[in-house]
Protein backbone atom coordinates (compact mmCIF):
# COMPACT_ATOMS: atom_id res chain seq x y z
CA UNK A 1 0.00 0.00 0.00
CA UNK A 2 1.07 3.35 -1.12
CA UNK A 3 1.89 5.63 2.26
CA UNK A 4 1.08 9.20 2.58
CA UNK A 5 2.90 11.65 4.61
CA UNK A 6 3.45 14.99 5.53
CA UNK A 7 6.62 17.26 6.37
CA UNK A 8 6.28 20.38 8.91
CA UNK A 9 9.26 22.63 10.26
CA UNK A 10 8.91 24.20 14.05
CA UNK A 11 8.19 27.33 13.92
CA UNK A 12 10.41 30.30 15.70
CA UNK A 13 7.49 32.40 17.26
CA UNK A 14 4.95 31.89 19.88
CA UNK A 15 2.10 32.80 16.96
CA UNK A 16 4.26 30.12 15.25
CA UNK A 17 3.82 27.42 17.76
CA UNK A 18 -0.11 28.02 18.30
CA UNK A 19 -0.25 28.13 14.40
CA UNK A 20 1.47 24.81 14.35
CA UNK A 21 -0.31 22.72 16.93
CA UNK A 22 -3.57 23.88 15.03
CA UNK A 23 -2.09 22.41 11.80
CA UNK A 24 -0.83 19.43 13.60
CA UNK A 25 -4.59 18.62 14.51
CA UNK A 26 -5.66 19.42 11.22
CA UNK A 27 -3.25 16.83 9.53
CA UNK A 28 -3.73 14.38 12.29
CA UNK A 29 -7.46 14.42 11.04
CA UNK A 30 -6.53 13.14 7.21
CA UNK A 31 -4.95 9.76 9.10
CA UNK A 32 -1.35 10.57 7.94
CA UNK A 33 1.14 7.12 7.91
CA UNK A 34 3.76 9.47 9.47
CA UNK A 35 4.69 13.15 9.90
CA UNK A 36 8.20 14.75 9.78
CA UNK A 37 9.70 17.65 11.90
CA UNK A 38 12.58 19.28 9.92
CA UNK A 39 15.79 20.50 12.53
CA UNK A 40 16.81 23.77 10.53
CA UNK A 41 17.37 26.12 13.59
CA UNK A 42 20.32 28.33 13.48
CA UNK A 43 20.65 27.90 17.57
CA UNK A 44 23.13 25.84 19.84
CA UNK A 45 19.56 24.30 20.94
CA UNK A 46 19.41 22.67 17.16
CA UNK A 47 17.36 19.54 17.91
CA UNK A 48 15.35 21.08 20.74
CA UNK A 49 12.67 22.14 18.78
CA UNK A 50 12.70 19.15 16.72
CA UNK A 51 12.23 17.29 19.58
CA UNK A 52 9.06 19.06 21.39
CA UNK A 53 7.27 18.82 17.86
CA UNK A 54 7.88 15.39 17.51
CA UNK A 55 6.49 14.76 20.99
CA UNK A 56 3.50 16.83 20.42
CA UNK A 57 3.06 14.91 16.63
CA UNK A 58 3.73 11.40 18.31
CA UNK A 59 2.05 11.52 22.18
CA UNK A 60 -0.62 14.67 21.54
CA UNK A 61 -2.00 13.99 17.88
CA UNK A 62 -1.14 10.25 18.01
CA UNK A 63 0.85 10.26 14.49
CA UNK A 64 4.17 8.24 14.21
CA UNK A 65 6.44 11.17 14.37
CA UNK A 66 10.02 11.48 12.53
CA UNK A 67 12.52 13.83 13.89
CA UNK A 68 15.08 15.41 11.31
CA UNK A 69 19.20 14.79 12.30
CA UNK A 70 21.39 17.01 10.59
CA UNK A 71 24.73 15.10 10.83
CA UNK A 72 27.32 18.27 10.63
CA UNK A 73 25.41 20.06 13.57
CA UNK A 74 25.78 16.95 15.77
CA UNK A 75 28.41 15.57 17.85
CA UNK A 76 28.15 11.92 19.03
CA UNK A 77 27.24 12.96 22.66
CA UNK A 78 24.43 15.04 21.54
CA UNK A 79 23.07 12.11 18.75
CA UNK A 80 23.26 10.39 22.31
CA UNK A 81 21.42 12.48 24.21
CA UNK A 82 18.60 13.32 21.04
CA UNK A 83 18.14 9.93 21.12
CA UNK A 84 17.26 9.42 24.40
CA UNK A 85 14.95 12.08 24.27
CA UNK A 86 13.41 10.69 21.53
CA UNK A 87 13.10 7.05 23.08
CA UNK A 88 11.58 8.36 26.14
CA UNK A 89 8.48 10.04 23.87
CA UNK A 90 8.45 7.12 21.97
CA UNK A 91 9.42 8.19 18.96
CA UNK A 92 11.72 5.75 17.18
CA UNK A 93 12.23 7.51 12.99
CA UNK A 94 14.49 9.29 12.36
CA UNK A 95 15.71 11.07 9.23
CA UNK A 96 19.31 11.04 9.01
CA UNK A 97 20.56 14.22 6.76
CA UNK A 98 24.00 15.50 6.03
CA UNK A 99 22.68 19.33 6.43
CA UNK A 100 24.34 22.14 4.51
CA UNK A 101 26.51 25.10 5.21
CA UNK A 102 25.10 27.71 8.18
CA UNK A 103 27.21 30.76 8.77
CA UNK A 104 25.74 31.04 11.83
CA UNK A 105 26.09 27.00 13.64
CA UNK A 106 29.49 25.38 14.59
CA UNK A 107 29.74 22.32 12.88
CA UNK A 108 31.05 19.61 14.71
CA UNK A 109 33.49 16.72 13.35
CA UNK A 110 32.18 13.27 14.17
CA UNK A 111 30.16 12.88 10.74
CA UNK A 112 31.17 14.23 7.58
CA UNK A 113 28.48 12.59 5.18
CA UNK A 114 25.14 11.64 6.13
CA UNK A 115 25.75 8.01 6.05
CA UNK A 116 28.60 8.30 9.29
CA UNK A 117 25.77 8.95 11.39
CA UNK A 118 23.51 6.67 9.67
CA UNK A 119 26.09 3.72 10.32
CA UNK A 120 26.66 5.35 13.77
CA UNK A 121 22.69 4.77 14.52
CA UNK A 122 22.52 1.39 12.90
CA UNK A 123 25.15 0.18 15.08
CA UNK A 124 23.97 1.70 18.27
CA UNK A 125 20.61 2.46 18.29
CA UNK A 126 18.91 -0.65 16.54
CA UNK A 127 15.65 -0.17 17.46
CA UNK A 128 15.27 3.24 15.49
CA UNK A 129 13.95 3.41 11.51
CA UNK A 130 16.24 5.22 9.76
CA UNK A 131 15.32 7.57 6.48
CA UNK A 132 17.87 8.70 4.23
CA UNK A 133 17.49 11.70 1.49
CA UNK A 134 18.10 11.42 -2.01
CA UNK A 135 17.76 13.59 -5.11
CA UNK A 136 16.32 12.49 -8.47
CA UNK A 137 18.21 14.89 -10.26
CA UNK A 138 21.57 14.48 -8.58
CA UNK A 139 23.12 16.20 -5.09
CA UNK A 140 24.34 19.74 -6.47
CA UNK A 141 27.38 18.50 -4.49
CA UNK A 142 27.66 15.07 -6.66
CA UNK A 143 30.05 15.46 -10.33
CA UNK A 144 27.68 12.85 -12.13
CA UNK A 145 24.95 10.32 -11.54
CA UNK A 146 27.09 7.51 -11.46
CA UNK A 147 28.47 9.00 -8.51
CA UNK A 148 25.24 10.12 -6.71
CA UNK A 149 24.11 5.83 -6.90
CA UNK A 150 27.25 5.16 -5.76
CA UNK A 151 26.80 7.49 -2.56
CA UNK A 152 23.68 6.83 -2.56
CA UNK A 153 24.28 3.12 -2.28
CA UNK A 154 26.84 3.51 0.29
CA UNK A 155 24.23 5.69 2.38
CA UNK A 156 21.45 2.60 2.04
CA UNK A 157 24.08 0.27 2.78
CA UNK A 158 25.05 1.91 6.27
CA UNK A 159 21.37 1.34 7.45
CA UNK A 160 18.57 3.31 5.74
CA UNK A 161 14.72 1.24 5.96
CA UNK A 162 13.71 4.20 2.96
CA UNK A 163 14.90 7.18 1.41
CA UNK A 164 12.72 10.10 0.23
CA UNK A 165 13.37 12.20 -2.36
CA UNK A 166 14.43 15.94 -2.59
CA UNK A 167 11.01 17.89 -4.18
CA UNK A 168 10.87 17.31 -7.67
CA UNK A 169 8.19 18.48 -10.40
CA UNK A 170 8.52 16.42 -13.10
CA UNK A 171 7.85 12.90 -12.64
CA UNK A 172 10.11 11.61 -15.58
CA UNK A 173 13.09 12.27 -13.23
CA UNK A 174 11.79 10.17 -10.69
CA UNK A 175 10.99 7.48 -12.97
CA UNK A 176 14.18 7.53 -14.41
CA UNK A 177 15.94 7.63 -11.17
CA UNK A 178 14.04 4.62 -9.79
CA UNK A 179 15.66 2.92 -12.57
CA UNK A 180 19.19 4.04 -11.83
CA UNK A 181 18.59 3.07 -8.09
CA UNK A 182 17.17 -0.46 -9.12
CA UNK A 183 20.10 -1.22 -11.40
CA UNK A 184 22.31 -0.18 -8.56
CA UNK A 185 21.10 -2.43 -6.34
CA UNK A 186 19.52 0.52 -4.25
CA UNK A 187 16.31 -1.71 -3.34
CA UNK A 188 14.71 0.15 -0.66
CA UNK A 189 11.40 1.65 -0.54
CA UNK A 190 11.36 5.74 -2.26
CA UNK A 191 9.16 7.77 -1.16
CA UNK A 192 8.45 10.88 -3.80
CA UNK A 193 8.74 14.74 -1.83
CA UNK A 194 6.02 16.40 -3.02
CA UNK A 195 5.84 20.42 -2.57
CA UNK A 196 2.20 22.34 -3.89
CA UNK A 197 3.76 25.74 -4.84
CA UNK A 198 0.65 27.90 -3.35
CA UNK A 199 2.13 31.18 -3.33
CA UNK A 200 4.70 33.51 -5.91
CA UNK A 201 7.67 33.48 -3.19
CA UNK A 202 7.43 30.17 -2.41
CA UNK A 203 7.83 29.05 -6.88
CA UNK A 204 10.45 31.67 -7.08
CA UNK A 205 12.66 30.12 -4.40
CA UNK A 206 11.94 26.72 -5.76
CA UNK A 207 13.22 28.82 -9.12
CA UNK A 208 16.07 30.34 -7.79
CA UNK A 209 17.52 27.76 -5.34
CA UNK A 210 17.05 24.36 -6.20
CA UNK A 211 18.16 22.48 -8.83
CA UNK A 212 14.83 21.09 -10.32
CA UNK A 213 13.81 20.91 -13.77
CA UNK A 214 11.03 22.81 -14.39
CA UNK A 215 8.66 22.00 -17.13
CA UNK A 216 7.01 24.22 -19.34
CA UNK A 217 3.81 23.54 -18.05
CA UNK A 218 4.51 24.80 -14.69
CA UNK A 219 6.20 28.06 -16.16
CA UNK A 220 3.44 28.75 -17.58
CA UNK A 221 1.03 27.96 -14.63
CA UNK A 222 3.30 31.18 -12.82
CA UNK A 223 3.07 33.41 -15.97
CA UNK A 224 0.03 32.94 -15.76
CA UNK A 225 -1.44 33.65 -12.27
CA UNK A 226 1.32 35.17 -10.65
CA UNK A 227 -0.83 38.19 -10.41
CA UNK A 228 -3.44 35.94 -9.01
CA UNK A 229 -2.77 34.36 -5.90
CA UNK A 230 -6.03 32.53 -4.74
CA UNK A 231 -5.90 31.03 -9.04
CA UNK A 232 -1.99 30.64 -8.70
CA UNK A 233 -3.16 28.67 -5.53
CA UNK A 234 -5.31 26.49 -6.94
CA UNK A 235 -3.36 25.69 -9.87
CA UNK A 236 -0.77 24.67 -7.80
CA UNK A 237 -2.48 22.00 -5.65
CA UNK A 238 -4.00 21.17 -8.89
CA UNK A 239 -0.22 21.11 -10.50
CA UNK A 240 0.93 18.63 -7.31
CA UNK A 241 -2.41 16.34 -7.55
CA UNK A 242 -1.52 15.34 -10.99
CA UNK A 243 1.59 14.80 -10.21
CA UNK A 244 0.52 12.48 -7.21
CA UNK A 245 -2.01 10.37 -9.16
CA UNK A 246 0.61 9.42 -11.76
CA UNK A 247 3.07 8.36 -9.27
CA UNK A 248 0.62 6.46 -7.39
CA UNK A 249 -0.36 4.84 -10.56
CA UNK A 250 2.59 3.90 -11.46
CA UNK A 251 3.46 2.26 -8.24
CA UNK A 252 5.49 4.95 -5.80
CA UNK A 253 6.33 3.27 -2.53
CA UNK A 254 4.69 6.77 -0.78
CA UNK A 255 4.10 10.54 -1.36
CA UNK A 256 5.56 12.84 1.34
CA UNK A 257 3.60 16.55 0.99
CA UNK A 258 6.41 19.20 2.13
CA UNK A 259 2.92 20.76 3.71
CA UNK A 260 5.50 24.17 4.71
CA UNK A 261 3.29 24.25 7.93
CA UNK A 262 0.04 24.75 5.23
CA UNK A 263 -2.74 22.30 6.61
CA UNK A 264 -5.56 23.52 4.15
CA UNK A 265 -3.41 22.23 1.06
CA UNK A 266 -2.39 18.52 2.94
CA UNK A 267 -6.41 18.70 3.20
CA UNK A 268 -6.82 19.88 -0.58
CA UNK A 269 -4.82 17.14 -1.68
CA UNK A 270 -6.02 14.31 0.34
CA UNK A 271 -9.55 14.99 -0.60
CA UNK A 272 -8.80 14.57 -4.00
CA UNK A 273 -6.28 11.56 -4.17
CA UNK A 274 -7.62 9.63 -0.94
CA UNK A 275 -8.64 6.83 -2.43
CA UNK A 276 -5.99 6.11 -4.41
CA UNK A 277 -4.16 5.22 -1.37
CA UNK A 278 -6.57 2.29 -0.37
CA UNK A 279 -6.05 0.42 -3.77
CA UNK A 280 -3.85 -2.28 -3.42
CA UNK A 281 -0.45 -3.16 -6.02
P1 LIG B 1 24.90 13.22 1.96
O1 LIG B 1 24.19 11.91 1.77
O2 LIG B 1 26.05 13.23 2.92
O3 LIG B 1 25.35 13.73 0.52
C1 LIG B 1 25.78 15.06 0.31
C2 LIG B 1 26.76 15.12 -0.87
O4 LIG B 1 27.95 14.40 -0.51
C3 LIG B 1 26.23 14.42 -2.14
O5 LIG B 1 26.73 15.12 -3.24
C4 LIG B 1 26.86 13.01 -2.07
O6 LIG B 1 27.03 12.46 -3.38
C5 LIG B 1 28.19 13.32 -1.41
N1 LIG B 1 28.69 12.18 -0.62
C6 LIG B 1 27.96 11.38 0.18
N2 LIG B 1 28.75 10.44 0.74
C7 LIG B 1 30.01 10.67 0.29
C8 LIG B 1 31.28 10.04 0.50
N3 LIG B 1 31.41 8.99 1.30
N4 LIG B 1 32.37 10.56 -0.14
C9 LIG B 1 32.27 11.65 -0.96
N5 LIG B 1 31.08 12.28 -1.19
C10 LIG B 1 29.97 11.79 -0.57
N6 LIG B 1 18.66 19.92 5.90
C11 LIG B 1 18.61 20.34 7.19
O7 LIG B 1 19.53 21.04 7.64
N7 LIG B 1 17.54 20.04 8.00
C12 LIG B 1 16.51 19.27 7.58
O8 LIG B 1 15.57 19.02 8.33
C13 LIG B 1 16.53 18.78 6.24
N8 LIG B 1 15.52 17.99 5.76
C14 LIG B 1 15.63 17.46 4.49
C15 LIG B 1 14.67 16.54 4.05
C16 LIG B 1 14.75 15.96 2.78
C17 LIG B 1 13.73 14.95 2.34
C18 LIG B 1 15.83 16.33 1.91
C19 LIG B 1 15.91 15.75 0.53
C20 LIG B 1 16.79 17.26 2.33
C21 LIG B 1 16.71 17.81 3.63
N9 LIG B 1 17.69 18.69 4.11
C22 LIG B 1 17.65 19.14 5.41
C23 LIG B 1 18.76 19.18 3.22
C24 LIG B 1 20.04 18.31 3.28
O9 LIG B 1 20.68 18.46 4.51
C25 LIG B 1 20.95 18.83 2.14
O10 LIG B 1 20.37 18.54 0.89
C26 LIG B 1 22.40 18.41 2.18
O11 LIG B 1 23.12 19.22 1.23
C27 LIG B 1 22.67 16.97 1.80
O12 LIG B 1 22.18 16.10 2.72
P2 LIG B 1 22.29 14.50 2.51
O13 LIG B 1 21.81 13.88 3.74
O14 LIG B 1 21.69 14.08 1.24
O15 LIG B 1 23.91 14.37 2.43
Amino acid sequence: MTTLSYEVFPPNSTVGINHLNQVLTSLRDLSPDFISVTCNSNTKQLAHETVRVADYVENDCQVPAMAHLPAWYLSREDVDRILEQLRVCHVDRVLVLRGDERPKLEKKTDFAHASDLIAYIKQNYPDFQITGACYPEKHPESLSMVDEIQHLKLKVESGCDQIITQLFLDNHSYYRFRELCAIGGIDVPIIAGIMPVVNERQANRILRTSAVTVPEKFKDILAKYHDHPQALKQAGITYAIDQIVDLVTNDVSGIHLYTMNHSDTARQVKQNIGSLFRVCC
